[in-house]
């Protein structure tokens, strides 16, 4: 057993009680290799801004754990080495699908989890839910749940449809299963390509789709039935043009890739959701950048030297996103 704080974790309960009250969200990064760690601890560091550094079930099975633990571990020494006093860091495990896996992160030092029994029938999801929060509060560690069902794919999550949170559920919901947070379907959707050509209209000067509005009217209900609870936002990538142009430029091939508009993910940050997560963005930076040096100098066989490039590009984006969408900076001086 390896307590989150030994490692100079936080949970997320004093996090999201600020980022409500202040009109902000925090972002939460998925990260599974040393440069996406690394531009995420920068830009973070940069502009004092709390954060969540993600870690979903195929992550983990990719990076391994224990070396996952060790870098978030690392990462708090590389803050305070930046000049971040006092680093405010979550280490979250993403779309934890059994108690055994919540069970294993929360003994292995994750500040947080999400225990994710959307699919599941409405009574087995709050049992669930509640099994797993049982055990995450005797240590601290907060518990991130899901009502809803998001559409697109992510690691090992995956969903035809959509069905958006019935505001009805969510008192009963989060009483009952004691859940910290709660992660709600009102249109956001996981992976590059978040809705089809038919669900979107194209602007006719740059002939790019334009995606549906997300379903504000829900999320407003949500937060009229349970004030100053923290809503989190999964599948909240904008997925830029200029990243999906360069990679297309350079022998990519990433046709009518669409995601949410940066001014919608501003409205829903200054309101009661408080985490909003980004993942796909990031991987679009980094393989433009690889691409261009790929491109450009194909007799370069130095990966520091087309990682390097991808890590800066990455540090660029999450800055953006902390400065001008989710409005974070300056929140964990
Ligand atoms: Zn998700």
């Amino acid at each position: 057993m390896v307590s989150y704080k030994e490692l100079g974790l936080v949970n997320t309960r004093e996090m999201f009680a600020k980022a409500i009250k202040g009109g902000y969200a925090i972002p939460a990064f998925n990260f599974n290799n040393m440069e996406q760690l690394q531009a995420i601890i920068k830009a973070s560091a940069e502009t004092k801004s709390p954060v969540i550094l993600q870690v979903s079930k195929g992550a983990r099975n990719y990076a391994n754990q224990t070396l996952l633990r060790y870098m978030a571990q690392g990462a708090v020494e590389y803050a305070k080495e930046l000049g971040w006093e006092h680093p405010q860091i979550c280490l979250h495990l993403d779309h934890g699908d059994s108690f055994e896996l919540c069970k294993s992160c929360v003994d292995f030092g994750f500040s947080s989890v999400m225990i994710d029994a959307s699919s599941l029938p409405y009574e087995e999801n709050i049992a669930l839910t509640k099994k797993v929060v049982d055990y995450a509060h005797q240590y601290d560690v907060t518990v991130e749940a899901e009502l809803g069902v998001l559409a697109g794919v992510e690691d090992e999550v995956s969903s035809a449809v959509s069905h958006y949170t019935k505001p009805e559920e969510v008192v009963d919901f989060a009483t009952r299963s004691g859940c910290d947070s709660l992660a709600i379907s009102i249109g956001t959707s996981h992976g590059a390509y978040k809705f089809t050509p038919e669900q979107c209209t194209r602007d006719p000067k740059t002939g790019r789709l334009v995606p549906p509005p997300l379903a504000f009217d829900v999320l407003d209900a949500v937060m009229e039935k349970l004030p100053g609870f923290p809503i989190v936002l999964h599948g909240s990538s904008s997925v830029p043009q200029e990243y999906v142009d360069m990679i297309n430029k350079y022998g990519g091939k990433l046709p009518d890739a669409v995601g949410i508009p940066e001014e919608q993910l501003r409205k829903a940050a200054k309101s009661a959701v408080c985490k909003i997560n980004i993942d796909s963005d990031s991987r679009l930076a980094f393989t433009a950048a690889v691409r261009k040096v790929f491109a450009e100098k194909p007799a370069e066989f130095d990966p520091r030297k087309y990682c390097g490039p991808a890590r800066d590009l990455m540090t660029e984006l999450y800055k953006h996103k902390i400065i001008n969408v989710l409005g974070s900076d300056g929140k964990a001086e």
